[in-house]
């Protein structure tokens, strides 16, 4: 029988840096708040690696993934193309 006391928590996990009120998540690409009231009310998570992503970015993020393979349904108006 073990007498070691056991640690209150395991250093071994990850300390999020964000510090927000609980509910609401901030964007792992852009940072933007995620949250009802804010401009992204539904998180969305990423898909290369741990976290939540705005629906913009995980657009983007599923966009670069499978490049090639599929065509976006809209082009993104580019300031620079003249009419
Ligand atoms: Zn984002």
């Amino acid at each position: 029988m073990p007498d070691e006391p056991l640690p209150l928590f395991d250093p071994a996990e990850s300390d999020e840096p964000v510090t927000v009120p609980t509910g609401i998540l901030t964007c792992a690409e852009c940072t933007i708040l995620i949250g009802p009231g804010y401009l992204e009310t539904e998180p969305f998570a990423h898909p290369a690696r741990s976290g939540a992503v705005c629906w913009r970015c995980f657009e983007s993020l599923e966009r670069r993934a499978q490049r090639g393979e599929t065509i976006p349904p809209q082009r993104v108006w580019d300031p620079r193309q003249r009419r």
